[in-house]
């Protein structure tokens, strides 16, 4: 647990679609699109990341459909705890973020 950390601090700014005790998965403020959050402060071991990685996937499938969606690993903001995006198909925001077509 870092103070300063946004994600730890898991501030329900948005709704969350999913969470159990060693994750979460909410839209992101800023792109929209859904993010998985581990609960921990760190990054996960490989086998820990793939279960985290499906629940993003699941919730990914039911809004953008089966091949619709890719899985964004790369942390840009938070680099040293682990999260993950899923995004629409040959795009980086959700249609509902303001940034919407503007990159
Ligand atoms: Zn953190
Ligand atoms: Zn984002």
């Amino acid at each position: 647990m870092a103070d300063d950390c946004m994600l730890c601090s898991a501030e329900r700014v948005t709704d969350w679609l999913h969470e159990d005790d060693d994750c979460w998965v909410a839209e992101c403020i800023v792109c929209r699109t859904p993010m998985v959050v581990w609960r921990t402060h760190g990054l996960p071991e490989p086998h820990d990341e793939a279960r985290l990685i499906a629940h993003l996937e699941r919730i990914a499938a039911e809004r953008y459909g089966d091949d619709g969606y890719y899985v964004d690993p790369e942390r840009r903001r938070i680099p040293d705890h682990w999260h993950a995006h899923a995004r629409p198909a040959g795009g980086f925001f959700d249609p509902a973020s303001e940034l919407y077509g503007k990159y």
